[in-house]
């Protein structure tokens, strides 16, 4: 089957966030002509993989691809639709950061095909963003929006981070209560963590800062799910809100295990049996498409057992859960008496869906079914590796 959705890395950010272990390409100012001549070369190589297909999803993800601008983001489509086919109803996303909306460039996001914005906005409060790095504050995530509604985006995602430090006395639920008033269609929220090789890594080696504690990372998810339901939010996978019928189809498709097409430095891509990975580095990335070298670095055949892993993992994490085997009952029922899952139709056809509270073991529970012998999962089991989501 061809593939229906496509993944565009654009790796370019103003500076790197505290958290952020990401492979990025820091910038004061975008290659945009490089970037998009580097883009038309790996699309063209991929002539014949796209051959036939018909894209419902395209996907701008970075990095900042907002970074691009109006017209950066024009080429980025206008190259796209010289190659591949795009259908009459398509999903197309843009990660922006919100001091990069402007009325000109939504007016050209939109003359381009543009439909749904993913805003990262992290929090509302000032001192929080400003220890995260941030290059934008508050007043400028609901100007973006404004901006947005006014040049006929309605299709608004934000960002939000839980679990930060104590010591910085941001308040989670008067971060949900501003979010929640400006209305957006979906909300995704991540729980921070201290990676390596970050500054906040740096920060907490030197006693700086410390990691939130599991309880609070506790806490805020369940606050989370309390506050969002109830203001009348489907809560339709482990880390993301919607509105009725505004659920993001392309993320959608990594978690029924669709396959995608991904370009740009690091991007991945997957057909169905054969994960493939392209060189991190936007540098190289140039470099090789300057040469006529592949891009691609590595890739991985999945195994059956990579299969049945993959297919428990993305069936938890989302709200439709995951059909389940007879021998697997047991285990579902142990985790329904807990309080972590239930079990819907237990004698035709049983599934099983975590509650918010077996969404906060993910990682075991999905262990314990797929791989009971304790063999850890693959660190290539998840929606789109390439992709930095906040
Ligand atoms: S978190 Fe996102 S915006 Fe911040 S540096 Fe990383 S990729 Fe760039």
């Amino acid at each position: 089957m061809p593939p229906r959705h496509l993944y565009i890395h654009i790796p370019f950010c103003a500076r790197r966030c505290s958290y952020c272990d990401f492979s990025i390409a820091v910038r004061s100012v975008t290659p945009i002509d490089e970037y998009v001549t580097g883009l038309r070369r790996e699309l063209g190589g991929l002539r014949q993989e796209l051959e036939g297909a018909t894209l419902d999803t395209v996907y701008l993800g970075g990095g900042t691809p907002s970074r691009l601008g109006g017209l950066g983001i024009g080429d980025v489509l206008a190259t796209v639709r010289a190659r591949v086919r795009i259908s009459g109803a398509p999903e197309i996303t843009i990660e922006a950061n919100p001091d990069d909306v402007n009325d000109m460039a939504v007016a050209h996001w939109v003359a381009a095909g543009v439909n749904r914005v993913s805003l990262g906005s992290q929090s509302f409060d000032d001192a929080a963003l400003k220890w995260m790095h941030r290059t934008h504050d508050a007043s400028q995530i609901v100007r973006a929006v404004q901006t947005l509604r006014r040049g006929g985006i309605e299709n608004i995602s934000l960002d939000l981070i839980f679990a930060l430090p104590a010591h910085l006395g941001r308040s989670w639920e008067s971060d949900l209560v501003r979010a929640l008033d400006l209305k957006p269609a979906h909300v995704s929220l991540y729980g921070l963590t201290v990676e390596a090789q970050t500054p906040i890594a740096r920060w907490a080696d030197r006693g700086a800062t410390v990691q939130g504690s599991e309880e609070s990372y506790e806490d805020e998810f369940l606050t989370a799910h309390a506050m969002m339901t109830a203001a009348g939010y489907d809560h339709y996978e482990v880390s993301n809100f919607a509105l009725p019928g505004m659920t993001s189809s392309h993320n959608s498709g990594y978690w029924t295990g669709a396959p995608y097409i991904g370009v740009g430095p690091s991007a991945h891509s997957f057909d169905g049996a054969i994960r493939r990975w392209n060189v991190a580095a936007y540098s190289e990335w140039i470099r090789r498409l300057e040469k006529g070298e592949t891009v691609i670095a590595g890739e991985e055949t999945l195994t059956d057992e990579n299969r049945a892993i993959e297919r428990v993992y993305l069936g938890l994490r989302t709200r439709r859960g995951l059909e389940i085997t007879e021998d697997e009952m047991g285990r579902a029922q142990g985790w329904r008496a807990a309080g972590w899952a239930v079990v819907d139709d237990p004698l035709q056809n049983p599934r099983v869906r975590l509650t918010p509270m077996g969404w906060l073991r993910l990682d075991s529970l999905a262990t314990d079914l797929a791989a009971p012998s304790g063999r850890p999962l693959s660190a290539t089991v998840g929606p789109n590796p390439s992709h930095c989501y906040i």
